[in-house]
């Protein structure tokens, strides 16, 4: 461990501040370290690896078309490419897809139709709306609809465009959005941030506010997507029907891609010239993520995760030291009682061999695969009660 510790501390650039445990194999929800000590996965590499480690039809999937054709540019027709456009579009807003190959690159696509979208009702300035609190990614577009990450000065100056309201302020939300919107975007659960979901209230005002104002509605589905929440997209769970998705994560069963996926009115946006990608969309990342929709895209599955996700939720809430858990399905928040440090939580939980993290100080995330049963459900919420049981510090 010393050896990759001095190694990673020399060579790679200092983004991340990582547990000190080197990750070697992974099988459904169990990982294994270098020193081969078993680990229960309850974050599933933050929500990518949501059909379990190492699926073997993933993997299946993969290898073959690896061995067929691994890349061919975007200038040419490729079948997987066009057979999982159709699934996502059929599965959702029925208009088209860009594919990008994560999540803030699927953001910065739904970002360009709304502006292009906005130029052509005669917007100068368009402006895109987002909740404190949102997440959208690290690229300067998605950044700059990241309000907690935008007002990091020392990567100024931030794109143009973009204002936050108070999160889950519907009235804020109304009176933010007027004729130079050109999109709402949001998290219906705000992942990163603790797990926070928005009313009902202020996704009904969000829609209506788009509607009154010519704007696009987009919900970022990059982590609530592609089965977490127990639908295959979470806003099918609220009464709004958004005009955009993005999905990434657990999309390609832990390959990279990403999409923006659209309503037939949004998907007329974008033409030849206006947006590109090398590797999106290739053949294997394609081939991955239909393998993996074709494990999530259940309602067996689904309903599973409903279940599963609520038995989870109610053994928590029979622990000593946890305030309330939010979230829904399997995308859970942990509030911890006054005086727990959620990060010394979450370094003690892997300890005992339990992956979780600390969005917040007070907050532990719960992500686990979506194939998880009961039984792990039990082994995780033993762990966490006996981490409890020491009391707050
Ligand atoms: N949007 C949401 C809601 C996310 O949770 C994330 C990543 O955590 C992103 C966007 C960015 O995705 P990526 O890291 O693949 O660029």
């Amino acid at each position: 461990m010393s050896e990759i510790f001095d190694a990673e501390q020399r060579w790679l650039m200092r983004t991340y501040k990582r547990a000190p445990v080197e990750f070697v194999r992974g099988e459904g929800a169990r990982l294994w370290d270098a020193e081969g000590r078993e680990y229960l996965d309850f974050l599933a590499g933050i929500s990518v690896c949501s059909v379990g480690h190492c699926h073997s039809a993933v993997v299946e999937a993969v290898r073959h078309q690896t061995a067929r054709l691994s890349h061919v540019s975007n200038l040419y027709y490729s079948a997987p490419m066009v057979e999982l456009a159709e699934r996502l579009a059929r599965g959702s807003l029925g208009g088209r897809v860009f594919f990008a190959n994560s999540g803030t690159e699927a953001n910065e696509c739904a970002i360009k139709i709304a502006r292009k979208h906005a130029h052509r009702r005669g917007v100068e300035s368009p402006q895109i709306v987002s909740f404190q609190g949102d997440f959208h990614g690290r690229t300067y577009g998605s950044l700059a609809a990241t309000p907690s990450l935008a007002a990091n000065d020392a990567l100024g100056p931030m794109l143009p465009g973009f204002c936050s309201v108070p999160f889950d302020d519907p009235e804020a939300l109304r009176s933010a959005v007027d004729a130079d919107t050109a999109a709402v975007l949001l998290e219906t659960i705000q992942g990163e941030a603790g797990i926070h979901p928005l009313s009902e209230e202020t996704l009904v005002a969000a829609r209506e506010a788009c509607d009154d104002a010519g704007a696009l509605l987009i919900f970022d589905e990059i982590q609530t997507g592609c089965g977490r929440t127990g639908s295959l997209w979470s806003y099918e769970q609220t009464p709004v029907r958004p005009d955009v998705i993005t999905s990434a994560k657990a999309l390609g069963g832990g390959f990279p891609i990403g999409a923006c996926i659209t309503n037939e009115a949004a998907g007329e946006v974008l033409e030849p010239g206006d947006h590109g990608s090398t590797f999106a969309g290739g053949p294997v990342a394609a081939r991955a993520a239909l393998a993996t929709l074709d494990v999530i895209d259940d309602p067996g599955l689904l309903r599973e995760v409903r279940r599963v996700g609520g038995i989870l939720r109610d053994a928590l809430l029979e622990i000593q030291g946890i305030e309330d858990v939010r979230g829904r399905g399997l995308m859970l928040g942990v509030g911890l009682a006054d005086g727990f440090d959620a990060t010394e939580v979450a370094a003690g939980l892997l300890q005992r061999g339990l992956v979780v993290n600390a969005p917040e100080p007070r907050t532990l995330r719960l992500l686990p695969p979506l194939i998880i049963g009961e039984a792990e459900v039990g082994e995780a919420a033993e762990m966490i009660a006996a981490e409890l049981g020491g009391g707050a510090s």
